[in-house]
């Protein structure tokens, strides 16, 4: 039984209000397996980077005991490039570059040992990779979550809502899930997403926290209020990790136990916003995830007397 995480390993360079970096490492694989493993041991990540990529990254999965056999390394290419500047509100963004390089022509490769997944992350990627890794896999797994972005809509519309068919779960944003469906009602959206295919769907909103529909049921996750975000890059991809981390942890999938998976994606996501690139999540203690989960629970607690 193991936790296959797909997606990119990336190079990003990013703007916000509060600082400039040059590349440093990221990519959507990156954040979400590191987020996995604060909850899960078996860990597994398929991606390419080029030979540009730093060992020491490398060496910093293993370190989170994830498996990268099935890291691909190319030699003389160059690792994905994205580079993106935030807004004063640090909820919206532009894309300045998105480099494909190694994406270009990546084909997925599963290790043999990689074929026991019972839980698949299909992290931001190129939707017909995405679908790739599921005929690849010679037992579909338990419980398929993929997380996508507007790039992808905009240039590989069809090969998206195919792949969408594919999945249990999907995670977009708000903007996302307006232009996915056409409908600015986020509850006549979901309504449409959840026709397309998925069984839930998550709506994620930023510092408004995330809403999670499946059949005719709604939950609204909030979100930790923050006095400093620094860097939001990587928050969706630490929230899918976080929150299919969690579900591999408990084993049983149903509505109740994607809500605590909400609230624990949402928890390490909080985490991640706080410095820039991967620094934050790289390096949290159980203690800390444990007080965050906690303060979650108290921010949404109350108690009516009538
Ligand atoms: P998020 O902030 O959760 O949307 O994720 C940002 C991460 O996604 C960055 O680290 C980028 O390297 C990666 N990324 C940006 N654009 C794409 C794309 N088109 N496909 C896959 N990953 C991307």
């Amino acid at each position: 039984m193991s936790l296959l995480v797909i997606g990119t390993v990336a190079f990003d360079a990013i703007e916000t209000p509060f600082g400039k970096t040059d590349k440093i490492v990221g990519g959507a694989a990156t954040y979400a397996s590191l987020a996995a493993s604060y909850f899960y041991n078996d860990v597994k990540i398929v991606a390419v980077v080029g030979d540009d990529f730093p060992q020491s990254e490398i060496a910093d999965f293993k370190q989170h005991h994830i498996n990268t056999e099935g890291l691909q390394i190319k030699k003389g290419e160059k690792s994905f490039f994205w580079s993106g500047r935030y807004h004063n509100d640090m909820n919206s963004r532009d894309t300045l570059a998105t480099e494909l390089n190694v994406l270009a022509d990546f084909d997925p490769i599963i290790p043999e040992s990689y074929q026991d997944c019972e839980y698949l992350m299909l992290g931001n990627l190129t939707p017909q990779v995405q679908q790739t890794v599921i005929k690849r896999l010679k037992n579909r797994p338990k419980l398929v979550v993929m997380d996508t972005m507007n790039f992808w809509m905009d240039i590989a519309m069809d090969d998206l809502i195919e792949t969408i068919k594919m999945v249990d779960v999907l995670t977009i944003n708000d903007a996302e899930a307006r232009q996915l469906s056409g409908e600015y009602s986020l509850v006549k959206a979901a309504r449409k997403i959840l026709e397309m295919g998925p069984k839930y769907l998550i709506i994620k909103k930023g510092e408004h926290g995330a809403l999670l529909f499946h059949e005719d049921k709604v939950f609204s996750a909030p979100a930790l209020p923050l006095a400093e975000v620094f860097d939001p890059t990587g928050a969706g991809d630490t929230f899918a990790g976080g929150f299919i981390g969690y579900l591999a942890k408990v084993g049983t999938i149903n509505f109740n136990n994607m809500k605590n998976a909400i609230i624990f994606g949402s928890a390490l996501a909080s985490f991640c916003v706080e410095k820039f690139g991967t620094e934050k999540i790289k390096n949290l203690t159980q203690e800390e995830v444990s007080e965050r989960v906690q303060q979650f629970i108290s921010l949404a607690q109350f108690e009516i007397t009538l």
